[in-house]
């Protein structure tokens, strides 16, 4: 059996990693580099033509938006994913698409994204597959809807790749299932490794969220949250609307931008791949927290229409200020002192997002540059797992090797090191070169 890093080796994005056991070759995750611009994974035709299929762990764009391109250069196998990965990928990789497109970046063609839907092949959390003599199994990893951690059978071996992960429960997640999931051989992500990054619980963060949402609310500004289309967006406008209905924070609406609205659909129409409580409320209670009559979506093109609702609270794309309509708010917005931005999750090197987090105070939009005198915070609502549960991951996993992918450097570094100190051959995985898991 042997690996081989093409993307997400001591970085975060582009995801992909080639698995070569019993003649077969698999590639886990094809995803595209999100940052100040797109990277994407060293994937080659020649590589494409000798696929037998993709497993793709999640729909973020960077473990999922570089899978039509493998169609584009010849690919016609199976690639198994989940249900409501499947129902996420069409909303991201239309997004994709679009900015793409905007910024010159590799589109996909409608036919290479046609192609890729028409090979998915559906695998449910405890169900396996074939390739060959290769097993595949997907486990919940609790990070976004959908989201899978794969196990893999193959020369009398077992090897886990974590995907993204989150062991600990989320509103919407119940965290990853540790059940069963001991291997020889463990690829984990460290997006963070290091034993200084300590994450609050949801309900620490959730609190600290509506305490500076109220704030801002009550001293009659905006705030606004740029987030990711999936995953944080869905837990940031539940939990406001939790608070907004138990009173905790003043009830105003909640707008939605950019691809939420669509991805809080697929949520609801997914709600069983959910937290318990989630569904249960829905049928017991008769209230649909997705269905909310606070979130309401901007009718104009320029969004002017979402001024006339001042104070209020904005969750849109992107996350990082790359792009998206929360760049829209940033132009309305910048000079605002009433108002605030709320950044809640991974801020990657060189986007605004990071910058503004580091102190800059001056950021461009096009052509414009805007000085910040809209207020800053970050509150933490990460879907991942911070050091600790890294650590418990791989307590639960017990393999005899480990292999970190998908961090910054100092992160896939830190991580290997903690784990070579409980025993644990691990090192931290380098890009394009074969590593031997045979013996
Ligand atoms: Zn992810
Ligand atoms: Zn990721």
């Amino acid at each position: 059996m042997r690996l081989r890093i093409l993307g997400a080796a001591k970085e975060v994005g582009r995801s992909a990693l080639l698995l070569e056991a019993e003649g077969k070759r698999i590639l886990l995750d094809a995803g595209v580099g999100v940052g100040a611009e797109y990277k994407y994974p060293l994937v080659t035709p020649e590589i494409v033509n000798s696929l037998d299929a993709v497993v793709i762990t999640h729909a973020h764009i960077d473990h999922s938006a570089y899978l039509p391109r493998l169609f584009e250069m010849g690919f016609s196998g199976n690639v198994y994913i989940t249900k409501p990965t499947r129902d996420l990928f069409q909303v991201l990789v239309a997004d994709y698409r679009r900015i793409a497109a905007e910024r010159n970046a590799w589109t996909p063609s409608t036919e290479a994204v046609t192609e890729a839907l028409r090979h998915m092949a559906f695998l449910d959390y405890g169900e396996s597959a074939r390739i060959g003599d290769v097993r595949i199994t997907f486990k919940d990893a609790g990070h976004i809807l959908g989201s899978a951690q794969v196990i893999v059978e193959a020369e009398e071996k077992r090897l886990i790749y974590s995907g993204d992960i989150n062991p600990r429960p989320s509103r919407l997640h119940s965290g990853a299932d540790l059940e069963g999931i001991d291997a020889d051989i463990l690829i984990t992500e460290s997006t963070y490794g290091h034993p200084e990054d300590r994450l609050p619980s949801y309900k620490t963060a959730g609190k600290q969220l509506a305490d500076s949402v109220r704030a801002t609310i009550e001293s009659g500004g905006f705030a606004v949250i740029p987030s990711f289309a999936i995953g944080r967006a869905q837990e940031v406008i539940l939990t406001l609307d939790a608070y907004m209905r138990s009173g905790a924070i003043p009830d105003v609406p909640i707008v939605v931008d950019g691809m939420i609205k669509k991805a809080l659909r697929i949520y609801r129409a997914n709600v069983l791949h959910l937290r318990e409580e989630i569904w249960k409320g829905i049928l017991l209670n008769d209230y649909d927290p997705f269905r909310s009559e606070r979130i309401v979506v901007p009718r104009r093109l320029d969004r002017s229409d979402i001024l006339e609702l001042r104070p209020t609270v904005i969750v849109s794309t992107s996350g990082m200020l790359t792009g998206g309509p929360v760049l829209r708010y940033l132009e309305m917005l910048a000079y605002d002192e009433r108002s605030k931005i709320i950044l809640t999750g991974y801020q990657a090197p060189g986007t605004p997002g990071r910058r503004l987090l580091e102190g800059a105070r001056v950021i461009r939009i096009g052509e414009k540059s805007y000085d910040i005198r809209i207020g800053v915070e970050f509150v933490h609502m990460s879907a991942h797992a911070d050091y600790n549960d890294l650590i418990r991951y791989a307590d639960a996993v017990k393999p005899e090797r480990a292999i970190t992918v998908h961090g910054e450097p100092d992160r896939v570094d830190a991580l290997a090191k903690a784990l070579e100190k409980r025993g644990i051959s691990a090192e931290a995985g380098e890009l394009d070169v074969w590593i031997d898991l045979g013996a």
